[in-house]
């Protein structure tokens, strides 16, 4: 059998971390009560959530109260955009406001409730790194906007918006503010203690737990509305039994997050990427889409002069990476997010992502250097 790819595309998943595994599987075997039944089954299954959920919050530096368990990131940012927006009884020609290079998870959200509620849309165009102009997106806000809603790392790019100042002017507006932090949770440091935001999601796979769980972090003071009805779970903010053993998985990752953060790993992790940075611009012409400095540490987005990325990736059997979004792949479309940064069609289709992990090493960048670079000097044209 031959070896398996070097995997080089963790911002479409992450493998689920050992210790998360061995956290998660008592609760499908001796440990599988429901959280609300009141015997012991049940009370050490709701003991088990708190702890996911007091976890969870450690992280993200909020309260256990403010945290809803979800299926995934895209439950949670419907259930944000939509949720507030339904709890400001949505009027026609209510407003929002997002960038040019949301996930389709907040954008499709957005439409929605422009096609079916009559909403009113403005998207922030970004700058050539991919970055929104905090003013921009400041002046974009009306009297009758009901949400502004940005990605915090882009998926694509691993650009990091400058939330900050956009948070604080907006709080001080009494506007909502949603932030999509799926790509950046894990990463790097996220506080909802320190960014104003009124609510924030996160999926599990993304920070080494299962695809099947996400969180979305509300702020207490926020109303939202469900959109699962049913039983008054969640702090009364989703129906449904909650999936505990997925609850612990995620915790358990949040803890391990924490430590990673805490300790050299991002600083190593960046060290790394930009060692393959600077073998791919100076051996195969690269250029980076994205930003130099304000980019997640583990994410590399470049374009290959002369060649198809799709084409470049089959000729590198070695590594396993993506184009674009990883929920796109498989369509040759150039990416949205390049063009709404200004690349041409031809620069964003010879795009390659290249997304590393807390485990991946000085020899597998140097491979995946080499195996990038033969097969653009075999493919390129003259
Ligand atoms: N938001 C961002 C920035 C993402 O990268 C993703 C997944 O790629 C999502 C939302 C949606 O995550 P999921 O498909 O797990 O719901």
């Amino acid at each position: 059998m031959s070896a398996s790819p070097i995997y080089l595309d963790f911002n479409a998943t992450t493998p689920v971390d050992p210790a998360v595994l061995d956290a998660m599987l008592p609760f499908f075997r001796d440990r599988f009560g429901n959280p609300s039944s009141s015997h012991k089954y049940g009370t050490a299954a709701a003991e088990a959530l708190a702890r996911a959920r007091t976890q969870v919050a450690a992280l993200l530096e909020a309260s256990p109260e403010e945290i809803v368990f979800t299926s995934c990131a895209t439950e949670s940012i419907n259930l944000a955009i939509k949720g507030i927006a339904f709890a400001r009884r949505m009027q026609a020609k209510h407003h929002f406001v997002m960038s040019a290079v949301e996930h389709p998870a907040a954008a499709e959200a957005v439409r929605y409730l422009e096609r079916e509620h009559d909403g009113v849309v403005t998207v922030v165009p970004v700058e050539q790194d991919g970055r929104v102009d905090p003013w921009r997106v400041l002046a974009a806000v009306r009297e009758n906007t009901a949400l502004v809603t940005l990605i915090h790392a882009q998926n694509e790019t691993g650009a990091l918006q400058p939330l900050q100042q956009i948070g604080e002017v907006l709080r001080s507006r009494g506007v909502p503010f949603h932030v999509d932090a799926s790509q950046s949770v894990g990463k790097v440091p996220v506080s909802v203690s320190a960014l104003p935001c009124d609510a924030l999601s996160l999926a599990g796979h993304k920070l080494y737990a299962p695809k099947g769980v996400g969180v979305l972090y509300v702020r207490a003071e926020v109303e939202l509305h469900p959109l699962l009805h049913g039983a008054p779970y969640e702090g009364g903010r989703r129906g449904g039994t909650a999936n505990v053993p997925y609850a612990v998985g995620l915790g358990a990752a949040c803890e391990l997050a924490m430590g990673w953060l805490k300790s050299s790993g991002p600083e190593r992790q960046r060290a790394r990427r930009d060692r393959l940075q600077r073998a791919l611009e100076a051996d195969a012409g690269a250029t980076l889409n994205g930003p130099r400095d304000e980019r997640l540490p583990n994410t590399l987005n470049v374009s290959f002069p002369g060649v198809i990325g799709n084409e470049l990736l089959d000729a590198a059997p070695e590594i396993a990476a993506s184009t674009g979004s990883a929920c796109h792949a498989g369509t040759h479309e150039p990416s949205g997010v390049l063009l709404a940064m200004g690349r041409s069609p031809q620069e964003a289709l010879s795009a390659v992502r290249l997304s590393l992990g807390r485990g991946t090493t000085d020899k597998e960048i140097d491979t995946a250097a080499k195996a990038l670079t033969a097969a653009w000097r075999k493919l390129k044209k003259p």
